[in-house]
């Protein structure tokens, strides 16, 4: 189903699939670009590695909240130059990379703090009934000590500390964060379905939490051996 232009941020998707109650509107949504462009040499990729979900709020529709659930395909760099070999395709207009909400819900959100102030916003927004969606996504905000929990929560101790994520473009070896989480998935329960973690489903699962943007078997391999 093509996206209704009463959603413009939406643009450049496709709804596959949507199921609204009384209490929410879910809508399973795609790219419709063939190709994405590889983040390490911009050369354009067509040939898909794999495909998960994402889950990301949106602005509620009436009242109702509206979650996303954005199918998100990881490509293969076909430049044989390029030391990226699989990546996940940017949704730079709808989300960032680390976001639970959609941008149009932040910007609504923070116009509805900045109105009226953080702790009588929040309650006013939720449940959400919002304006209508900004034409273009904020500034990035300052941290606040909550984005850095956050960011200390999911990216460790150096991230937190630092503004930037942690350089990890090219990074073929995890950094001690990285490896303290790789541990955390690999002692976790294992994909539905499957009795235990292999190298490949750990590997994946790095990759599609974007805790590393590639890695190799063996330096799975070798971080499990060092830590067990
Ligand atoms: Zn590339």
């Amino acid at each position: 189903m093509d996206v209704p232009a009463f959603l413009p941020h939406l643009e450049g998707f496709r709804i596959d699939e949507y199921t609204a109650t009384a209490e929410r509107i879910t809508l399973r949504v795609a790219a419709t670009a063939a190709t994405a462009p590889c983040p390490a040499c911009q050369l354009p990729a067509q040939r898909i590695h794999s495909r998960y979900a994402r889950t990301v709020a949106d602005v509620a529709w009436g009242g109702v909240p509206v979650t996303l659930r954005v199918q998100v395909r990881r490509f293969f760099c076909g430049n044989t130059a390029c030391p990226r070999r699989i990546f996940a395709e940017r949704l730079p207009r709808l989300v960032d990379r680390y976001a639970r909400q959609t941008g149009v819900r932040r910007a609504a959100l923070q116009r509805i703090g900045l109105a009226l102030g953080g702790a009588t916003g929040a309650r006013l927004a939720s449940p959400p009934t919002l304006p209508p969606p900004a034409p273009a996504p904020p500034p990035r905000p300052k941290p606040t000590v909550r984005r850095i929990r956050q960011r200390f929560v999911e990216r460790g101790l150096e991230a937190a500390l630092d503004r930037q994520a942690p350089r990890r473009a090219y990074a073929r070896k995890l950094d001690g964060a990285q490896e303290a989480r790789l541990v955390a998935v690999a002692c976790g329960a294992p994909p539905v379905g499957r009795k235990r973690w292999s190298l490949r489903l750990l590997v994946d699962k790095l990759i599609e939490l974007e805790i590393a943007e590639e890695v190799s078997y063996q330096t799975v391999r070798r971080i499990l051996k060092k830590t067990t």
